[in-house]
């Protein structure tokens, strides 16, 4: 039989070497630690937890990161399987006691007879053989430059830079109104692009004294001091001059308010779709470094969003990752080199669980094609195939940005009421839809 290589025995690379040596298929983890070192991992050990212990949410009714645990358990996923063995009280979250937990990974799969792990940084990407590439957030420089040359340099991000995102159906459109800047667009859909969220003069300066005021993460040692690329956090914009935003991402020109034509903003927030249903928005250019709390608090004073959820919150990070909507197929292999796949946060989801969810999916794929029987990828209404379908071509790619899984990802379901107000029962309806599928999903591989 033929041998998986996995570069990187992070979350992602150990659930597939996992996944890939159940199916029988002989594989190789090829780990850097603790020979070359990252300025966040502390152990030679897989697996290991660089920040938080929390898997987050473990209710997989009315939760998308509770459900991909389940769909993950279901798959008799090594990552969940330890988590739920060194499992700490923590409510409804699934904390993780760190150092048992990534010393039982790399035991089981030290012990297991079709892994062996080879320590040594990967520098290149073979044209030979079959490959995952799971490097993570902190993927070395040499591989990163390999990478760049085989995709463009600017097809992969050093840093993310995430405006928070909205739940399309949160906002309240009796204040908010699509247009785009001087209704630039051939089509009607790209005249209306945008949705605005109107300030008068005495809410912007409310908001900007909020900016000021707020929260704020420092970065991590080992990440730039500096700012890069044009990608200012806002509260820093709001730093340099309290005009700067109203100069910038929040200028009010070309637009006129559907709802009160007479009214001149005197800003304007605008949020963009993030993906291709057009479940989620993205506010433009609110990248930020305020504290998750204090980003709430903040966004929620802007005209529209009073009631916003949000999929995911803004931050700027030390992240790695490719474009892939443009640079992967389904099966998470590299269009330009099929031989490669990429798993884990180098793809661009975000979190231990996506990770280790991509790792899975990736494990399985790689180990049916070397086994000559193909495997379709994720089913879309599963939180895995929600999350793989987005990286890999729901989302846009001009923008792409790491993704945590959500409901927003998920097709609706027909029948059920919008809004605030049916919500618990259209999750309801997304987790009851994801496990039948996944299962089937399962079932067609045993
Ligand atoms: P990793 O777990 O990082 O694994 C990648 C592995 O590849 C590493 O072991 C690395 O040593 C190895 N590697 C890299 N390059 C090479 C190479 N060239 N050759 C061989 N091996 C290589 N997520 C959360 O859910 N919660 C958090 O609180 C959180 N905090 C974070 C804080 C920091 C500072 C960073 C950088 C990330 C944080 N993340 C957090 C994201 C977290 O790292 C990922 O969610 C998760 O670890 C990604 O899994 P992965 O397998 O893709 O990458």
């Amino acid at each position: 039989t033929q041998t998986l290589h996995i570069v990187g025995g992070g979350m992602a690379g150990s659930e597939a070497a996992w996944q890939a040596a159940n199916m029988g298929v002989s594989v190789v983890i090829h780990e850097m630690r603790p020979k070359v070192e990252t300025f966040a991992h502390r152990t030679g050990h897989l697996a290991e937890m660089v920040c938080s212990n929390s898997f987050r949410s473990d209710d997989h009714e009315q939760n998308a990161v509770g459900l991909l645990h389940w769909e993950m358990r279901a798959a008799n996923g090594l990552i969940m399987a330890m988590a739920d063995k060194h499992r700490l009280p923590a409510g409804g979250a699934l904390a993780v006691d760190r150092d048992p937990f990534a010393e039982s990974v790399t035991e089981t799969l030290m012990s297991h007879p079709n892994v062996s792990v080879e320590y040594g940084e990967i520098t290149d990407l073979p044209a030979e053989g079959h490959w995952i590439f799971a490097t993570g957030p902190l993927t070395s420089t040499a591989l990163g430059a390999a990478i760049q040359a085989e995709t463009g340099a600017d097809r992969l991000a050093f840093f993310d830079a995430i405006a928070p995102i909205v739940y399309a159906d949160s906002i309240d459109m009796d204040i908010a109104w699509l247009q785009s800047r001087y209704d630039k667009g051939e089509t009607e859909e790209e005249q209306k692009a945008y949705l605005n969220c109107p300030m008068n003069k005495e809410q912007y300066e409310a908001f900007i004294d909020a900016l000021l005021s707020a929260d704020k993460t420092e970065f991590h040692e080992g990440e730039t001091a500096g700012y890069f690329d044009g990608c200012l956090p806002i509260e820093v914009m709001a730093e340099r001059g309290r005009e700067t935003l109203r100069h910038g991402p929040m200028k009010p020109v070309g637009l006129t308010n559907a709802h009160n034509p007479d009214d001149k903003a005197y800003a304007v927030v605008q949020l963009r779709r993030d993906n291709a249903l057009g479940t989620l928005l993205n506010i433009v250019g609110f990248q930020t470094k305020m504290k998750y709390g204090a980003q709430t608090e903040v966004f929620r004073m802007i005209p529209g969003l009073e009631n916003a959820n949000f999929a995911r919150l803004g931050g700027i990070h030390r992240n790695t990752f490719i474009n892939s909507p443009t640079l992967l197929d389904d099966q998470m292999r590299l269009k330009s080199r099929p031989n490669i796949r990429f798993a884990g946060q180098v793809t661009g989801v975000e979190g231990y669980v996506e990770s280790a969810a991509m790792g899975l999916l990736a494990g399985r794929l790689a180990a049916a094609e070397i086994l000559g029987n193909e495997l379709d990828t994720a089913p879309l209404n599963t939180a895995m195939g929600a999350l793989v379908h987005h990286i890999t071509g729901g989302a846009e790619a001009k923008t792409f940005q790491p993704m945590n899984v959500n409901f927003g990802l998920f097709q609706p379901v027909d029948g059920l009421k919008g809004g605030r107000r049916g919500r618990k029962d259209r999750y309801k309806a997304y987790t009851d839809r994801a496990k039948a599928e996944w299962q089937t999903w399962l079932d067609k591989q045993s």
